[in-house]
């Protein structure tokens, strides 16, 4: 916390001047701290009278941290199906379990779902956590978080990952606060630290623009969520043997403050850029939203799908589905053209893993031409119906 010692405060805005964050203003004859705070400490560097000092309240490991073992997986069941990121969790929990040398389990709630316990033990599992009840059948929070908080607290893993999709990031917070652990989203990298087998966990910040490694010393289990196609999955090992636990879930767990009326196919359903193999994708240089109807030509001709980047989903030309980038989707096509897009480090965050990038811009000093495996300096208006032309010619 920042305390701020009005004796000592002469008002003189020094602090306030200071503060990237708005997070405090000097008030008549002493300066007063808000909830943008975030502790950063420029203020208490920068007072020249001393008034300011942060403390850090004196936090230990959690007295039962010691019997806590093994890696779950929370593992995500959409419209009845497994959600690829879940064979993903598998690939870097496999990981993790075997540097801890602890086992590894998967908790699948749904309905009729048994059917899938087989390929999560192929994918890396070695213990199934079960529970099947007509009311799992669709997904809600409230049901979900009671049910896996009370495996989590009976089972006591170290280590808690789920996917940083919609339902994922819905679910995990809600049970990170009902077993009290802390939760870092959006992981890109998951590693143990080979000293005391803490998880360190990296992610962007500060808008991309820099890497922060997190680590959770004082609570027990340590959570974290991971986007789509950033992790690989483990290959598939159909002699892998494993245990099925049956959960019972319990009348409580199952009641519910939200009632399902019908079940919409979102766009994002249909559009599913992560799992194709092929994008053409549009940025700000399109001009116009006419710009993606030249798009999803090339993309036929391609059997490729079509991807943006924020500034053309910003614009209203293209739906938020498509967004590729930080704010948008991960994904890791085997093809990525980016048309008109500068590669800005939010956009590039999104694409960069994909095996092949071709970018087409007119300004030949553009970033994304710093990650194109093939680069085309030109107007996209002439270079992209030159390429769909040369491309149906080839065809015939
Ligand atoms: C917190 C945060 C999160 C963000 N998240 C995302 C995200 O998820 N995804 C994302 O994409 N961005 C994101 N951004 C925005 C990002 O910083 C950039 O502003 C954005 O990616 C720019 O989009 P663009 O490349 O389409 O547009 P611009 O940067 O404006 O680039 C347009 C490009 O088109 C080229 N061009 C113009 N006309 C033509 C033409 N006729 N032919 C060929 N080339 C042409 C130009 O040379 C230029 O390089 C985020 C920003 C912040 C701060």
């Amino acid at each position: 916390m920042l305390y701020i010692d009005c004796e000592k405060c002469t008002a003189c805005g020094l602090c306030e001047d200071t503060c990237a964050f708005a997070a405090i203003t000097v008030q008549e004859d002493c300066a007063v701290v808000n909830d943008n705070c975030t502790l950063c400490g420029a203020c208490v560097d920068n007072c020249p009278e001393d008034a300011l000092r942060i403390e850090v309240a004196d936090k230990r490991l959690q007295e039962d941290a010691h019997t806590f073992s093994g890696v779950m997986v929370f593992a995500e069941c959409r419209h009845g199906l497994i959600a690829p990121v879940t064979y993903e969790l598998l690939g870097i929990g496999r990981k993790l379990a075997n540097q801890r040398q602890v086992p590894l389990s998967v908790v699948l709630l749904g309905h009729e779902v048994a059917n899938y316990c087989d390929s999560l033990i192929a994918g890396g599992a070695d213990t199934i956590f079960l529970a099947q009840h007509p009311s799992l059948a669709q997904f809600r929070e409230d049901v979900y978080a009671k049910l896996l908080a009370r495996i989590i607290q009976e089972q006591k893993p170290e280590v808690v990952l789920a996917g940083a999709t919609a339902i994922g990031r819905s679910v995990i917070p809600y049970v990170a606060t009902l077993v009290g652990a802390g939760l870092t989203a959006d992981c890109t990298k998951l590693e143990i630290r080979e000293e005391d087998g803490m998880l360190l966990q990296t992610r962007p910040a500060f808008g991309g623009n820099i890497m922060a490694t997190i680590e959770c010393p004082h609570t027990r289990p340590q959570m974290a969520t991971v986007r789509p196609k950033v992790m690989a999955p483990a290959t598939p090992d159909p002699a892998r043997t494993g245990t099925v636990v049956h959960i019972e879930a319990q009348e409580d767990e199952l009641h519910t403050a939200t009632e399902v009326l019908e079940t919409v196919q979102s766009e994002e359903d249909q559009v599913n850029i992560q799992e194709v193999e092929a994008l053409v994708a549009g940025g700000r240089g399109l001009t116009s939203e006419k710009g993606f109807a030249l798009l999803r030509e090339l993309a036929t001709e391609l059997n490729a799908a079509v991807a943006a980047s924020r500034a053309a989903v910003d614009a209203g030309w293209i739906p938020y589905p498509h967004q590729v980038g930080q704010t948008g989707k991960t994904v890791s096509p085997k093809l990525y053209i980016a048309c008109g897009i500068s590669g800005a480090i939010q956009h590039a965050v999104g694409m960069q893993s994909a095996e092949v990038v071709v970018a087409i811009n007119r300004d030949a000093e553009a970033p994304i031409f710093n990650i194109a495996t093939y680069g085309l300096v030109g107007d996209l208006y002439e270079v992209i119906p030159e390429l769909i032309r040369q491309l149906q010619e080839a065809k015939r």
